[in-house]
């Protein structure tokens, strides 16, 4: 199809051949060094990429900024953004009615596994956080329609988070998070029988760890005798673990996450122990004493936020892997996480396996998991799997 016949009205964006090979083989990002001319195109525009014969390869968002130069939305012309915008909020929204059970708090939408690429929603009960990533997200325009279809649901409120970062990265002007409609910022949830506060503006990313969900239901099912939460933030393994276990141990090193979690401890008549530490001083002294639990959850931050740190990053894991073992009695269960994109599936279950063998330990694998399905995965898209949950049971 003639590029001009296709798309009238767009300005165009020409993209190296290693750039349309990408886009070919499925991936929906161009880095800005694959861009050949997008000279005088306003920051956020939707474009026309085409290949170096100008050969269109589909519609996209461009951002000036960011090192993602160019995020697919089709591979198709695209004659009405509003309306295609609208139409994929309305998927993204049936998808979780179809596939979200046992909790008023998911992900609505999930930017790129979507299919709107810079936007995040997040659902908390009767409020509604948003998170901009994109100039593209951010034209007036596209706000108003995802606005409009995000009030099509209700809410008590919507509140937009910023992170002052990204906005910074995507040359935005600086904006503070705060109410984009409704009164109310803070509210409590529930998930698989649990509860939870929830304070809009408080707290890591927006608010809870969403993509557990389903990882913390598994963690309980096979969780007994005394457990130990190792990174446990405002309490959510700890508080699924205290419906199973005789005695629960949270341990963090941010004081306001564990005033929230003894809070959501108290909202569900729950005892739980919390232990405000470096995690890795702790196990380091604890794992002397020898086997003491049996059950061990482990969720550190993301230690590889680059392929840079992937090196120390896999030390820290082994070490955090190899202390807990050393703490499980047999028949123990040990549940590992990892939300490093970098650290690959097959690394991590390496390093575990190494820790297993340096410590004398047999580990059975009772359940591989990722991220719950309001986290959907793109194929073709490895950046949007990010998180690996393994549950093991020691044996010996
Ligand atoms: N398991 C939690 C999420 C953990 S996020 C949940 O499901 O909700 C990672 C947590 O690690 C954060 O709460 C952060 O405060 C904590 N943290 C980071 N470095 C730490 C360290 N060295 N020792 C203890 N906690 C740490």
């Amino acid at each position: 199809m003639s590029l001009n016949r296709a798309m009238p009205d767009l300005p165009c964006v020409r993209v190296s051949r290693r750039g349309a090979q990408r886009l070919k083989d499925g991936h929906v990002w161009v880095y800005q060094s694959d861009v050949i001319s997008a000279n005088g195109i306003p920051p956020g525009s939707l474009i026309a990429v085409t290949d170096e014969r100008e050969k269109l390869l589909g519609t996209a968002f461009y951002s000036s900024a960011s090192q993602i130069a160019i995020r697919l939305l089709s591979r198709q012309p695209v004659k009405d953004l509003e309306n295609l915008i609208r139409q994929r909020m309305q998927e993204a929204i049936a998808y979780r009615e179809r596939v979200v059970r046992n909790t008023d708090a998911y992900r609505l939408v999930f930017s790129e596994a979507d299919f709107l690429p810079g936007l995040i929603v997040d659902r908390y009960n009767d409020l509604l956080l948003i998170q901009v990533l994109t100039q593209a997200i951010d034209a007036e325009s596209v706000r108003a329609v995802v606005l409009s279809e995000l009030n099509g649901l209700k809410p008590a409120a919507i509140i937009e988070r910023v992170d002052p970062k990204i906005r910074e990265l995507e040359q935005l002007p600086p904006k503070s998070s705060g109410l984009l409609a409704g009164e109310k910022i803070s509210t409590t949830f529930s998930m698989n029988g649990v509860r939870f506060h929830f304070d809009a503006l408080e707290g890591q990313k927006t608010g809870a760890f969403l993509d557990q969900r389903e990882n913390y239901a598994a963690a309980a099912q096979y969780a007994h005798g005394a457990a130990l939460d190792v990174f446990c933030y405002q309490g959510g393994f700890a508080l699924h673990l205290a419906e199973t276990c005789s005695m629960v141990t949270g341990v963090d090193s941010s004081r306001p996450a564990l005033e929230v979690a003894d809070q959501n401890a108290a909202l569900n008549g729950r005892e739980i122990e919390w232990i405000e530490g470096n995690a890795f001083d702790l196990l380091h002294d604890y794992s002397q004493a020898g086997p003491q639990y049996e059950t061990i959850v482990l969720d550190p931050p993301a230690f590889a936020k680059s392929k840079k740190n992937l090196h120390a990053a896999l030390r820290g894991y082994k070490e955090l892997n190899l202390r807990a073992l050393k703490m499980l009695r047999p028949g123990g269960i040990l549940v590992s996480c990892s939300c490093s994109y970098h650290v690959s599936q097959g690394d991590f279950l390496d390093i575990i396996r190494a820790a297993g063998q340096d410590v004398h330990r047999n580990l059975r694998i009772l359940e591989y998991r990722s991220q719950a399905k309001d986290h959907p995965i793109l194929l073709n898209v490895p950046e949007t799997a990010y998180l690996k949950c393994a549950i093991f049971q020691v044996s010996s």
